[in-house]
């Protein structure tokens, strides 16, 4: 039996149901500017099956799968900038910037946005949806707005205050879509030098671990797909270097990270991060652009970094696999709000009887022998010793040790 046709004529109805999204893509993203690449890669899809005799009707079924996914990219594209526009404008208008600056809740959305942003126009997250992301951006507006009244505008996208940084360093009159086409490389069938470098050194860098292997008598999980990503870097086709680094994606753990949840307040000066990651690859954290730490995968896919130092207010912590960040290109941004919380609050300096200050943490001690806080002129006072009774100790953290914040 011939089913052939058939097939054919499903293809035919996704190429309409395509111009209908392309339809929906210039109403909700007028410039062009969202998941560039994988309308790209429909395209050629597209191209590629209508050029075959017989499509098998899997490779279409898979096309349509992407199609609905991209529908569904594209609605929440639109939901989030619905929520964005109706929101910023309008509050940075009205209310001034310094109590912006103090709202928890505005700083969470303000990241929210931002990262989204990001996130969308990269087109990242595609297979399952951003969904959840604009829910958190929701969220976050809700809890500034109960105290607010409801606020409604309609500005362009690239007004929004959240854009004001890059609006500060560009010396014309902003525009939007001239910024991010210097970002992106739109054009298509071009892959940036950079990106290309960047895997080049990926490639390396697995190759060298697989030679260790084959050295070994062993072959390392990877070796196949880089035999493919070396063809495509060498011919420079890009078709296949992407083909090679999803084959190569299939098998390696993606990172995640299991904790903290992302822009969550906490009081601990000190806190953990989790996650789980490919065995044996080393995973890079930068917080607050301090020196990066690194720690290497256990064999149970789990990382761990132990007493990381927050600073009072919001914090950025950025974390990737250093080894596998070739394959997409993907950092994880954390934003983490130490509340303040001094410990000494509460305590009383023992010689001078003085209730301790937030703003005295400077001179303010703690003994290291039984961990209470004192003066630091108290402790010059009575000869470069603690002041508390019977112990006598010599030694002090001062505001600069990650002992002096902790609880115990
Ligand atoms: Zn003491």
């Amino acid at each position: 039996m011939k089913t052939q046709p058939i097939v054919k004529f499903h293809l035919s109805k996704l190429a309409e149901a395509y111009q209908e999204l392309l339809k929906i893509r210039s109403s909700v993203d007028e410039h062009g500017i969202i998941a560039v690449e994988i309308f790209h890669g429909i395209e050629k899809e597209f191209k590629y099956l209508r050029e075959l005799e017989e499509p098998s009707s899997a490779q279409v079924k898979s096309l349509e799968k992407r199609l609905i996914q991209l529908k569904h990219y594209l609605q929440q594209f639109d939901r989030y900038s619905q929520l964005s526009k109706s929101f910023f404008q309008k509050i940075t208008s009205q209310i001034d910037s310094q109590i912006l600056q103090s709202s928890y809740s505005y700083l969470a959305a303000k990241n929210r946005a931002r990262q989204l942003f990001e996130d969308f126009r990269d087109g990242r997250y595609f297979d399952i949806g951003l969904q959840k992301g604009v829910d958190q951006l929701r969220h976050f507006i809700d809890l500034f707005r109960a105290k607010m009244p409801s606020l409604n505008t309609q500005v362009p996208i690239g007004d929004l205050d959240i854009f004001q940084p890059i609006r500060q360093n560009s010396d014309e009159e902003f525009d939007l879509k001239d910024y991010l086409s210097k970002q992106i490389d739109t054009s298509p069938n071009k892959i940036s030098v950079d990106r290309i470098k960047q895997i080049k050194d990926g490639y390396y860098y697995l190759y060298s671990k697989s030679l260790a292997y084959q050295i070994q008598g062993k072959e390392h999980k990877l070796a196949k797909r880089l035999t493919l990503l070396e063809t495509g870097l060498r011919k420079q086709n890009e078709q296949v270097i992407y083909k090679a680094l999803r084959l190569i994606q299939q098998l390696v753990q993606p990172t995640a990270i299991t904790s903290p949840t992302n822009y969550i307040n906490t009081q601990q000066k000190l806190i953990k991060l989790t996650g789980i990651s490919e065995p044996d690859s080393t995973i890079i954290l930068r917080i607050n652009n301090n020196r990066p730490l690194r720690v290497v995968v256990d064999q149970d896919q789990n990382f761990v970094f132990e007493d990381i130092e927050l600073q009072f207010g919001d914090n950025t912590l950025i974390c990737y696999n250093q080894d596998f960040l070739f394959l997409d290109n993907h950092k994880y941004h954390l934003h983490i709000h130490l509340e303040r919380h001094y410990p000494f609050i509460g305590m009383y300096d023992p010689l001078t009887q003085k209730a301790f200050q937030e703003n005295e943490a400077q001179i303010i001690v703690r003994c290291k022998i039984c961990k209470n806080y004192e003066y630091d002129f108290s402790v010059e006072e009575n000869n470069n010793r603690c002041v508390f009774p019977k112990c006598d100790g010599k030694e002090f953290w001062n505001w600069e040790d990650r002992e002096y914040w902790s609880e115990q």
